[in-house]
């Protein structure tokens, strides 16, 4: 059923406003709920364009008043409950970005991007931990853990967080940090959005100008072997190297390097970050010297502002689909499973299933939240696909289904709450990402912080007053 909200609450809202709001029908209204993954249609009651703290304020207040949820979004890279019915705040207008070189941190707005902050912390010689992509949210990312190709070094972005301003669900801008707010600050440190919008965000910078990183791409064919290879060069790498494993089905598309064009691909990439990068980079590479040709070999010293190389993300808005499971290791019976899932012969409809390396500070027992269960996985496997037609939709999910009951006797069972996705965020998934205790704490977190769930349009931690609120029964409530 629609939601419509109109009269003289409506009013006072956009009278009060920097920046806009729209409901259903509204110019504007089309282009604010549009999410980067086409695949998440969201039909909020009101849209609010949030040109600063205050405008969240009033967002979230007039959506306590009106008994309607709350969702958030800065870039729709990662809607895991789409927004029906509900005051989506759309906070993609709120993107500046402060770097203290004397503190070596960074203070960000709700919607600045990973790309908003590179250059800037470039400029002082320092970088902050961001993912595959730049054209993801600070924000967003980091409160669902946040790990990319310094993570084996430095950890997930979630333990670097210093402060965050916060508007909670009782419509009160707070400041949390470890002395103030202190549970809710533990809660936003992974707690995937679940506490209240933060409005802007200050953490630590790192000393890291340039990586040696890249990719070394073989013929799809070569898979067994390349896993066989990669899985007993990896299990050596130091921590300052973070690495993975990849099939990708490369698109024909003239931006793709004419010899991947079109192909089948099993790529190897890692990424260094240490002393003489050329010259221990080059060693890093040593074993893969002597395993033949590859189809292209891109790696080589690179500026941290060009490190969306490595991964090669799309970056223009497309439907997706994905499904992630942290497995145990690369054993043989598991690197079977996985060349049946994407080598050659599997007609696999997907674009990548990558399998990334943790260990080092993302697997070592952390001080606060882990977004990853705790488990003793050593790589999180992600499986997407694009899809740009019904039926490849209904292809590419019944894939991922498929992908994850053959993984099912590899993976620990633990997810990670960043790559809980549109696919598939029901609570037992949510919950799965969480240790036993952490999941309890964060419960009652919820319960006392916000109560009605008025943060629910996420992947949603329940309330300790909700029904089923151990995560195993209880219906998504933004479903
Ligand atoms: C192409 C691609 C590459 C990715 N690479 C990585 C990676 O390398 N490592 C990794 O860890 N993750 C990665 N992710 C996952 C990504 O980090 C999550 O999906 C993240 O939630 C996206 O944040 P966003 O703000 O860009 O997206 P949005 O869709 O705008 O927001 C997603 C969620 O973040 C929360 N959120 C956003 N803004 C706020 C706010 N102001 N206050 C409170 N909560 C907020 C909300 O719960 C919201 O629903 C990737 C995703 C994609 C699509």
């Amino acid at each position: 059923m629609e939601t419509t909200l109109g009269g003289s609450a409506l009013e006072a809202l956009k009278g009060g406003l920097k920046g806009d709001a729209y409901t259903p029908g509204d110019g504007g209204y089309d282009e604010a709920r549009a999410a980067w993954n086409l695949n998440a249609h969201q039909h909020p009651a009101l849209v609010v364009m949030a040109e600063g703290a205050s405008d969240v304020l009033a967002a979230v207040r007039l959506a306590r008043d009106e008994g309607l949820g709350v969702g958030v979004m800065a870039t729709g890279h990662g809607v895991a409950a789409p927004c029906d019915g509900g005051v989506l705040i759309n906070t993609s207008r709120m993107r500046g970005v402060r770097v203290d070189p004397d503190t070596s941190a960074a203070r960000v707005g709700a919607g600045a991007k990973w790309a908003d902050l590179v250059p800037e912390a470039a400029t002082h010689g320092l970088a902050g931990l961001q993912g595959s992509t730049s054209h993801v949210g600070v924000v967003g990312y980091t409160m669902g853990g946040g790990f990319g190709w310094l993570g084996r070094k430095y950890g997930f972005a979630a333990d670097s967080v210093k402060e965050a301003d916060v508007v909670t669900a009782e419509g009160e801008l707070v400041k949390a940090n470890a002395h103030e707010n202190a549970d809710l600050f533990w809660g936003l440190k992974g707690g995937g959005g679940n506490f209240g919008i933060v409005t802007s965000l200050e953490f630590a910078l790192y000393p890291v100008t340039h990586v040696f990183g890249g990719n070394l791409f073989y013929p799809v064919e070569r898979a067994e072997e390349v896993l066989e290879l990669y899985s007993r060069w990896a299990e050596d790498l130091p921590e300052e190297v973070t690495s993975a494993v990849a099939f990708l089905n490369v698109p024909p598309i003239p931006d793709v390097p004419e010899p991947l064009r079109g192909r089948s691909v099993i790529t190897v990439r890692f990424c260094y970050t240490g002393e003489d990068l050329a010259e221990k980079g080059e060693e890093l590479l040593g074993p893969w010297r002597g395993f033949g040709e590859p189809i292209m070999d891109t790696f080589g010293v690179m500026p941290y502002e060009a490190m969306d190389m490595i991964s090669m993300d799309p970056v223009d808005p497309i439907g997706a689909y994905g499904h992630s499971e942290m497995l145990r290791e690369l054993s043989r019976e598991t690197r079977r499973t996985l060349v049946d899932l994407a080598g050659s012969g599997s007609d696999t409809p997907l674009l990548l299933l990558e399998m990334r390396q943790l260990g080092g500070a993302l697997s070592r027992p952390p001080a606060d939240l882990n977004p990853m269960g705790r488990s003793d996985a050593a790589y999180a496997m992600n499986g997407i696909g694009a899809t740009f037609t019904p039926e490849m939709a209904q292809a590419v999910q019944a894939y991922l289904a498929h992908v994850a009951e053959a993984a099912k006797p590899h993976a620990t069972g633990a997810t990670y709450v960043n790559f809980v996705d549109l696919n598939g965020a029901s609570p037992e998934r949510v919950k799965a990402a969480y240790s036993a205790d952490d999941w309890e704490r964060l419960v009652e977190l919820k319960g006392r912080r916000d109560p009605g769930n008025l943060f629910r349009y996420n992947r949603n931690i329940p309330p300790s007053s909700a029904e089923g609120a151990d995560g195993a029964q209880s219906a998504n409530p933004a479903t």
